[in-house]
């Protein structure tokens, strides 16, 4: 970047590139290539050693892929990031860097969908309890601790719920006890900054909105460089005790010369080389083409849906109104502490008519895409209980906020006047 600077609409166009040293290209290229030919034998097995920085194979690499990381650790404040093949590998990683066999974790209950299987079903069969807390109640993650929990872990702006998580009050219980806070921040990129509120690392679902597009599945995780694993060596054993798969490294130790970049480090050289989920350099490219319009984007999106969720006040078809806007207490306390400059591009609504009334809803959308996914520049819709959160029991769908009547809409950057009269006709069909 030429000169440093905090402000997001710079990063997102500076950070990481400034030209291709060897054509002058502005934009950053595509290396689409597999592998990197070593300079000698000696330079080779100092890449290996962790001796030298550099390319060596591109499931662990890229120099497409290091722009995207570079700019996206920027925008959070971080040390280091590191891009993945999708958020639920980034999610996975974010835990499985820190937890194995018989340690724990604990979680918010607010979580996408997948997120809760992830949690609840493949990493306990991986022998990683994850335990679920109560976000409105901060102390309950401290409840559910024990010598063996290895990571808190939460959405910014959970989705479906809605409600802006505790970031500082639940970072600051894990912190003094050697418990980084893991936040995902997929549905309010620019709105927030969990670093800044004390969270340790940041994990991104790229695919919505920092990329915007719709094109390509991604995720990032973004280590904040800022927690002190060498402080609790008990308590975060995997980066303070020899790595038997990497020659006896002590990551907190080993990584020291390059930065406070342990965490990003052991999540790269260890489980992406062994786990393999990463980031084609073709949908960093895609992922980096987004970003450059992110904070455009965002206020768009928070601009909409404000007015979308003002329109939806009042209507008779309509219970009750999930947006951060129209909470009250201190759940409306957070989303003003948390979130800088708009409420983010999500908005639910629990219809009165039930199941059924959500489906005619859905059914009879023209603008609005029905699909599994959030964050795209087009406004898009779904009825999370016969679809994201199906595979839940009732009570997890309770947990997450899902009920029978419940639809989710990410409003999109379309004209207001289109995407209301969209609506309009929707709720009527709706009954
Ligand atoms: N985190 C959140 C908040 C999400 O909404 C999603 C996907 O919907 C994910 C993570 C998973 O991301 P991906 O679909 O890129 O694997």
């Amino acid at each position: 970047m030429p000169r440093p600077t905090r402000h997001p609409e710079t990063i997102v166009l500076h950070a990481g590139w400034r030209a291709d040293p060897a054509t002058g290209a502005v934009a950053p290229p595509i290396y689409q290539t597999t592998s990197y030919q070593f300079e000698s034998a000696e330079h080779a097995a100092d890449l290996f050693a962790l001796k030298a920085f550099g390319n060596i194979y591109t499931r662990i690499g890229n120099p497409t892929t290091a722009v995207l990381e570079e700019r996206v650790a920027a925008l959070e404040g971080g040390a280091a990031a590191l891009a993945l093949a999708s958020g639920q590998a980034a999610s996975a990683f974010a835990l499985q860097n820190l937890a194995r066999v018989g340690d724990n974790v604990v979680s918010s209950t607010d979580l996408y969908g997948g997120t809760w299987n992830l949690f609840a079903n493949t990493l306990k069969d991986q022998g990683i309890e994850v335990r679920f807390a109560d976000p409105a109640d901060p102390e309950s993650f401290a409840r559910a601790t024990d010598d063996r929990t290895r990571a808190y872990y939460a959405e910014t702006l959970p989705n479906p719920k809605l409600t802006v998580f505790p970031i500082a009050e639940v970072a600051a219980i894990g912190r003094p006890l050697g418990i980084p806070l893991i936040m995902d921040n997929t549905a309010a990129p620019i709105l927030c900054r969990p670093l800044e509120h004390g969270a340790a690392a940041v994990v991104y679902s790229s695919t919505k909105y920092l990329g915007g597009h719709g094109t390509s599945i991604g995720g990032l995780l973004v280590d904040g460089g800022s927690f002190d694993w060498e402080a609790h060596p008990v308590r975060q054993p995997l980066l303070n005790t020899p790595d038997p798969s990497y020659h006896g490294a002590v990551w907190s130790e080993a990584v020291k010369p390059l930065g406070p970049i342990a965490y990003a480090i052991r999540a790269r050289v260890v489980l992406l080389r062994d786990l393999g989920a990463s980031m084609s350099p073709f949908n960093a490219f895609q992922f980096l083409q987004g970003l450059e319009t992110l904070p455009l984007r965002m206020a768009r999106h928070c601009e909409n849906t404000q007015a979308v969720t003002e329109f939806l006040k009042g209507r008779k078809e309509i219970t009750k109104i999930i947006h951060p806007s129209v909470q009250a207490g201190e759940n409306r306390a957070r989303a003003d502490r948390y979130l800088r400059g708009g409420h983010g591009g999500l908005v639910g609504f629990e219809l009165a008519g039930g199941a059924e009334a959500g489906r005619r809803f859905i059914n009879a959308l023209e603008l609005f895409y029905h699909v599994a996914n959030i964050g795209d520049a087009r406004s898009l819709a779904i009825h999370p209980a016969s679809t994201t959160h199906s595979q839940l029991s009732e009570e997890e769908q309770f947990a997450t906020g899902v009920t029978p009547g419940y639809v989710r809409l990410s409003v999109g950057l379309e004209h207001i006047d289109d995407i209301l009269a969209d609506l309009e006709s929707a709720l009527a069909a709706a009954g």
